[in-house]
């Protein structure tokens, strides 16, 4: 399907989804894939369905003396592999539903990108600026031990990360409380996303945009797709817009910029800012902390609400948000080619649809922000063997290549320069281990998303995304002892 620029209503066949929940919109992606795959009803059933859900309702006493009742959930979703995965997510949106649909989309994604872990997500209903810190660390310490009580947490069993509203700081608090009651080994591989000084990994913070990145450039290099939406290919001069600047927008709109993209528009809780000749993020994030909005940054046009970046003019646009932005009462207005799913579910199924009629390319969420789980994986697996990424062959690699280098300049009959010699001689630290093993994490993952969408002669991504997440998952319960 080419891009089709003039045609803004809907076709009549499109269902429409609006009262849809977002777990039932996760499984209406599911079911659109299915019938791609030869797995029969029950085994699709069995992969669709949340494993275990576990609501839990604490006090914690409040800065005033008062005392209040938090809610909070942990869902595994799929149990095929071990030990479940997914980040734990404070916000006052939270609910039962959003977890599920969350958890669900943790299996498919960890499938996709050939993580082995199954899929699961944690919320707690509360909006972080209410709190103090010291209250909100009452509040992981409190939502860990009630995790810890009914086996919700361990580095074999379910696994935490950060998400929305949470960061290395509350994985440091968890950590600390998981190890004050368990004298496990392991114990540092219960949660990932942690303080390095606690046994996080370089790279971490970063991993979730830096994946976004690798997987944007990945699209726009595939020539036949930029040739239908009538663009070059290259990520390079490409112009994009961000929704939400927080850990996974800020870094994604900073490693595209690097790669010579043009960041045009921002929206915040604030509001949204505009400027077809280009923001400079550096001077935006500062200009942001200095005033504690964005709203007037530079020569920026300001305007009334945060989804109407969205109808911006611009090639790519960049939701890094929360789930349900895009709709199909704003879709119609969207003026962007291609849709980079940074967030979790910000698509709806309907305005999907409508975007793919309309020929617009939408790299899914299952894939492209994966980068957190992979990174996530990597510091698991460094937790598990106790020992850093490049300790161990450093230093080796680093006395071979001089060795080469030296041979070299031997037959040359020529020197290098001091700097050329560091370059060529440099040994990979863990920075550099984790980001080449995301970078190869996430071309292996676009290619089998590929190589499966012109299998099956499919248009979108996301279908071909989940038809590779089912084979691979289905598999595992094909072989499983079901129990008479
Ligand atoms: P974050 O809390 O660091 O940042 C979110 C930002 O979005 C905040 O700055 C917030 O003010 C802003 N925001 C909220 N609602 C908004 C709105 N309606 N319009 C504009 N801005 C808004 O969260 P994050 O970790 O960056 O997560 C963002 C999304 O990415 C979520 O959907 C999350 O599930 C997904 N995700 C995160 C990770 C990760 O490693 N952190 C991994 C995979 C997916």
């Amino acid at each position: 399907m080419v891009w089709q620029p003039n045609r803004l209503t809907p076709k009549k066949s499109i269902v429409y989804m609006k009262h849809y929940k977002f777990y039932e919109q996760v499984n209406h992606n599911f079911d659109k894939a299915a019938p791609f795959t030869r797995f029969d009803k029950g085994i699709l059933n069995q992969i669709k369905v949340c494993n275990t859900v576990y609501k839990v309702v604490f006090p914690i006493k409040r800065d005033d003396g008062s005392i209040q009742v938090i809610e909070g959930w942990r869902v595994e979703h799929s149990h095929h592999k071990m030990p479940t995965k997914g980040g734990i997510r404070y916000s006052h949106k939270v609910d039962e539903d959003e977890t599920m649909a969350l958890a669900a989309l943790m299996t498919y994604k960890c499938a996709i990108v050939d993580v082995p872990f199954g899929g699961a997500k944690g919320g707690v209903k509360i909006s972080t600026r209410e709190y103090s810190d010291r209250e909100l660390e009452k509040i992981t310490r409190r939502y860990t031990f009630e995790l810890i009580k009914k086996g919700f947490i361990g580095p074999a069993v379910d696994v935490p990360a950060p998400d929305y509203g949470t960061s290395a700081r509350e994985m440091g608090w968890i950590l600390d409380t998981y190890r004050q009651m368990s004298d496990d080994l392991n114990a540092e591989a219960c949660v990932t996303g942690k303080p390095i000084q606690q046994g996080g990994i370089r790279g971490r913070t970063e991993a979730t945009g830096r994946g976004v990145y690798f997987g944007i450039r990945e699209t726009c290099n595939h020539k036949a797709d930029m040739d239908k939406l009538g663009l070059s290919t290259g990520v390079e001069g490409k112009t994009f817009v961000v929704q939400g600047l927080g850990n996974v927008g800020y870094h994604s709109a900073l490693y595209m910029t690097e790669a010579g993209a043009k960041l045009v528009g921002v929206a915040e809780m604030e509001g949204t800012i505009y400027d077809p000749n280009g923001l400079d993020l550096k001077a935006l994030m500062d200009y942001r902390k200095e005033t504690g909005s964005i709203i007037g940054f530079g020569n920026s046009t300001s305007l009334k609400g945060k989804r109407v970046i969205f109808e911006q003019e611009c090639d790519i646009i960049i939701p890094a948000a929360l789930e349900s932005q895009i709709t199909i009462e704003n879709a119609p207005k969207i003026k962007a080619k291609i849709i980079a799913e940074a967030a979790n579910g910000p698509t709806t199924a309907d305005a999907h649809e409508y975007l793919k009629e309309r020929g617009a390319l939408i790299i899914p969420d299952s894939y492209l922000n994966a980068g957190g789980v992979i990174v996530s994986y990597f510091e698991w697996l460094k937790n598990i063997q106790h020992v850093r990424y490049g300790r161990l062959n450093k230093r080796f690699d680093e006395a071979s290549l001089m060795r080469i280098v030296s041979e070299i300049e031997q037959l040359a009959g020529k020197s290098f320069g001091e700097v050329e010699r560091k370059v060529l001689t440099r040994g990979a630290d863990e920075y550099d281990l984790v980001d080449s093993g995301l970078e190869e994490s996430m071309i292996t993952a676009y290619e089998q998303i590929t190589t499966i969408r012109e299998e099956h002669n499919l248009e979108d991504l996301r279908t071909a995304a989940f038809v590779n997440a089912i084979n691979k998952i289905g598999i595992m319960y094909e072989q499983m002892g079901i129990f008479p």
